[in-house]
């Protein structure tokens, strides 16, 4: 038996809960069954597997309570953040439920001389590496399409949330699923490298998504490379903010504030470099400011509260060297910039200006509540300002003419352009990365699509 998984409240530095970690011989027997499982399941028809997904909203409403306090004791979100996470997962299984059996119908194809069609058929067993900042939807955002399309779905989620990741396989069953289909495997910390590699390998395991670092996704992603299996990877992002100088400030400011400090900051797609024009870069800095200087942080379970702890103390310290970095290398302090005293992970909502490539707090992912300001002298300087990042997830221009905006946003590489809006997932587009932020498409048709076999047919 390995060593135990030990969760704790990051708001209060309490522990919660521990959990026996899985041996090999455990893990190898919870393979067997999930295949199982999932060979069985692609044998049924799909408008059943769709009939289950929806059924799979309403038990995911049920439980929205139970689910919502897990993830806001287990790694800290605000309540009503958790909550709107669940509703999320629920309408995502109802987006499915509708219109995944006609993205998945055979296309028939003309050819003289045979019937010829395309068919979506299920790739098989797949491996999800799952992390713990949206721990109810970042896996129903993939377990939901992919149940759908005939797949069995191994979760190893972050060891933070194992309390969360539990209740979503018992869930799942309740929800009408068969047994064994979904299975939480709970692998100690030190083991996940090897476990995942080995389970990679595995000829029972068709394929793997991982969502989180780059770190853990080069793992995962060479592991993948090695077998020859097929790897989505939902890794970092660090999206630009772009303010053109006719933009409504106001709006563009409150925009920001919900941008960037959604999810205490520890969003892929939360705002992280604001790239503002000259002219309008003291208007919008002094608004975006006292927005910021008005959120309420504090305990996750208050409905007033704006902002919780980071999910771990070492997402707190790397915030915090970031900012000293990066104050180091030239950046301005506008507001915040400290820990808050105290057992929990709080790190107070943080303003840096004069920023740009070559600081930590531009160059890295800040996965926090840390935002960075660089100035543009024009649309030209913005375009390049916003491109100068490894990452390439979302992007967010903000302007009175949508015109110029979607020019801007064609010449900036991202997986996602939004104009006068916030960068947000939605099941009916698909969503995912560039450069370092990963590659392969979630939700929408791409998304279900990902983990099918396209398999042609042709009948002489
Ligand atoms: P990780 O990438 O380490 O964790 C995400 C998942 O990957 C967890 O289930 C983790 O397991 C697993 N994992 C970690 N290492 C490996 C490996 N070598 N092989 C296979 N699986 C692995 O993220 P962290 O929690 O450490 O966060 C660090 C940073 O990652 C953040 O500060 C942020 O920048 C980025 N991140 C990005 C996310 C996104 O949405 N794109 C989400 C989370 C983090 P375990 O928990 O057991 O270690």
């Amino acid at each position: 038996m390995s060593a135990a998984i030990r969760t704790v409240n990051p708001a209060t530095g309490q522990p919660l809960a521990s959990y026996d970690t899985w041996d090999t011989a455990r893990i190898e027997a919870a393979v067997e069954r999930a295949h199982a499982a999932s060979r069985a399941w692609a044998l049924v028809p799909v408008a059943e597997r769709a009939a289950r997904v929806a059924h799979l909203a309403r038990t995911l409403r049920e439980h929205k309570d139970r689910l919502a306090h897990l993830a806001v004791t287990e790694m800290g979100k605000p309540v009503g953040e958790a909550e709107a996470e669940v509703e999320k997962s629920a309408l995502t299984a109802e987006y499915y439920a509708e219109r995944g059996p006609g993205i998945l119908a055979d296309e028939h194809v003309a050819i003289d001389g045979a019937e010829a069609w395309v068919a979506y058929e299920p790739a098989g067993l797949v491996l999800a590496v799952m992390p713990w900042n949206f721990p109810v939807w970042q896996v129903m955002r993939f377990a939901i399409p992919s149940l759908l399309a005939g797949n069995g779905v191994l979760l190893k989620h972050a060891s933070n949330v194992t309390g969360g990741a539990l209740a979503l396989q018992d869930l799942i069953v309740e929800a009408g699923f068969p047994e064994h289909l979904v299975t939480t495997l709970v692998i100690a910390d030190a083991d996940v490298p090897d476990t995942t590699s080995r389970l990679i390998e595995d000829d029972r395991i068709a394929a793997v998504t991982l969502t989180g670092s780059n770190r853990a996704g080069a793992a995962v992603g060479s592991a993948a490379g090695r077998a020859a299996k097929k790897s989505v990877l939902e890794l970092g992002g660090s999206d630009a903010f772009v303010v053109l100088d006719d933009a409504d400030v106001g709006a563009a400011a409150a925009a920001a504030v919900r941008a960037r400090f959604a999810n205490s900051g520890q969003s892929c797609v939360c705002a992280k470099r604001f790239i503002v024009a000259e002219a309008v870069m003291d208007a919008f800095t002094t608004a975006f400011v006292a927005g910021v200087e008005r959120l309420r942080i504090g305990d996750p379970h208050d409905r007033s509260t704006q902002v919780g702890p980071l999910a771990r103390g070492d997402l707190r310290e790397a915030i915090a060297r970031q900012v000293e970095e990066s104050v180091a290398a030239g950046a301005r302090l506008l507001t915040g910039g400290k820990p808050l005293p105290g057992e929990g992970c709080f790190f107070q909502p943080t303003v840096l200006t004069d920023t740009g490539p070559g600081m930590a707090a531009f160059d890295e992912e800040t996965f926090g509540p840390l935002a960075a300001l660089a100035v543009a002298r024009d649309d030209d300087d913005a375009a390049r300002l916003a491109d100068a990042t490894s990452f390439g997830l979302g992007l967010s221009v903000w302007t009175a003419d949508t015109g110029r905006g979607i020019a801007l946003a064609r010449r900036i590489t991202s997986g996602a352009a939004f104009v006068n809006a916030v960068v947000a997932s939605d099941p009916r587009l698909p969503f995912g990365g560039t450069k370092r932020s990963g590659y392969g498409r979630e939700l929408a048709g791409a998304g279900i699509r990902e983990f099918t076999n396209t398999r042609a047919y042709w009948v002489a």
